[in-house]
């Protein structure tokens, strides 16, 4: 990692000394002329890789006709996504933003608001997970609870209180009267892909249910077939009342949204909330051009294949690399192994054999792969991680 000290950006992030100049499904050309293998999809973002010519087209097409236009006015083609994104969900309406973090603002006003709606102002907490992520803005990183992010910047949004992951009797607990909603993500994406049994979200459910309560999902990672179903909520068991999307809604165009049931969102009347940029027709022609490939038939069979194909893989060697590597864990394409080393240790290593992945927490090392990722594919970057693995291993034997 290195930060370049001449750079006028903002230096809050760590970035790698690594730019590209172009992409085409799951490879990225970079700067220095090397190709490398994106199992990275820009954290979860590209997932149907780069410069999908279906994309491209819907963007160019509509870069021709019209940009912006404010929500003073109606939007046929937003009311369409609309329409398709609740058809394919528990949900009944749709409102857009431009990310994550600006979809979980609207998820936790919407828990807040449909319990004042109906005379009860005083339910506005939110139960929360360790281990989450939710964003960066201020309402965010007090649901996600995380110290690292939450110190230096004042006084903590109130109204979030964090539990165990995974622990029902801790969530009962914290339920009373100014209880709201209970907020989770299916998968913890930044937290390590870590996930939890279908009868934890059933007793979520019915905790939910029993008290009045909603239950919010936060599918900025997991949706838009990341777990190989179009919303990772589905493997669950249960429905939630209000999710959030960002992340491949617009397959790297910035679009988020936030859908909830016409009950959970009965408190949002105009004026309620809003957003300049908020469904945008350019990001709206992004976000309806990657429905179109996911929702083609066979598009998840294909993700399930190579779920399965990437997991049995590394399941081999996580089997004959153990001073490296300890488990695979995940849903569809979002896989986690943990690695023994430091995980950045391990990513830089992969960096070296030009596959990109991403970190995470609890030493995990997520692989990332675009969904349209062919078995070769796949079976190429295992093959990039075995050599990067060899090395590590021979190094540490060197060593001891
Ligand atoms: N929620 C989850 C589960 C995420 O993984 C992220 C980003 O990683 C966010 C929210 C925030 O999204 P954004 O960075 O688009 O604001």
């Amino acid at each position: 990692m290195s930060t370049n000290a001449s750079s006028h950006l903002m230096p809050v992030f760590a970035r790698a000394d690594l730019a590209f100049d172009r992409g085409e499904g799951v490879w990225l050309h970079g700067a220095d002329g090397e190709r490398y293998l994106d199992f990275t999809s820009g954290v979860a973002v590209n997932a149907l890789g780069h410069a999908h010519p279906h994309l491209v087209a819907a963007l160019q097409e509509q870069a021709t006709k019209l940009w912006h236009m404010s929500n003073l006015f109606r939007s046929p083609d937003g009311e369409k996504v609309a329409a398709r994104l609740c058809a394919a969900s528990f949900a009944d309406v749709a409102f857009f933003c431009n990310s994550g973090a600006e979809a979980m603002e609207a998820v936790i006003k919407v828990v807040r608001k449909h319990h004042a709606a109906k005379g009860h102002p005083e339910r506005y907490r939110i139960i929360t997970f360790e281990g989450a992520f939710h964003g960066r803005t201020l309402a965010t990183l007090a649901a996600g609870g995380q110290e690292k992010y939450l110190e230096g910047f004042g006084p903590r949004v109130e109204g979030f209180d964090q539990v165990p992951h995974g622990d029902v009797e801790a969530v009962r607990k914290a339920i009373g009267p100014h209880t709201a909603g209970i907020l989770i993500e299916p998968v913890q994406g930044e937290g390590g892909v870590r996930s939890a049994p279908q009868s934890f979200f059933k007793a979520l459910r019915q905790l939910c249910d029993e008290h009045g309560l909603l239950l919010a999902f936060d599918e900025v990672q997991t949706g838009m077939g990341r777990t190989g179903e179009l919303f990772a909520y589905q493997w669950t068991g249960v429905t939630p009342d209000v999710m959030a999307l960002a992340k491949a809604l617009g397959g790297g165009f910035p679009i988020g949204a936030c859908l909830a049931t016409a009950d959970a969102a009965s408190g949002m009347t105009p004026g309620t909330h809003g957003s300049t940029f908020g469904g945008n027709p350019l990001a709206i022609a992004a976000a309806g051009a990657v429905l179109d490939v996911m929702q083609a038939p066979g598009f998840f069979d294909h993700v399930k294949r190579m779920s399965l194909l990437l997991k049995q893989k590394l399941a081999s060697v996580v089997d004959r690399y153990p001073a490296i590597l300890s488990d695979v864990r995940g849903e569809g394409l979002l896989v986690g192994v943990k690695a023994v080393i430091p995980s950045g240790e391990l990513v830089a290593a992969l960096r070296g054999e030009k596959l990109l992945t991403v970190g995470a927490g609890d030493n995990v090392v997520r692989f990332l792969p675009p969904l349209i990722a062919t078995e070769a594919e796949i079976g190429e970057g295992v093959a990039r991680l075995e050599r990067a693995c060899a090395s590590l291993d021979a190094s540490q034997r060197k060593a001891v």
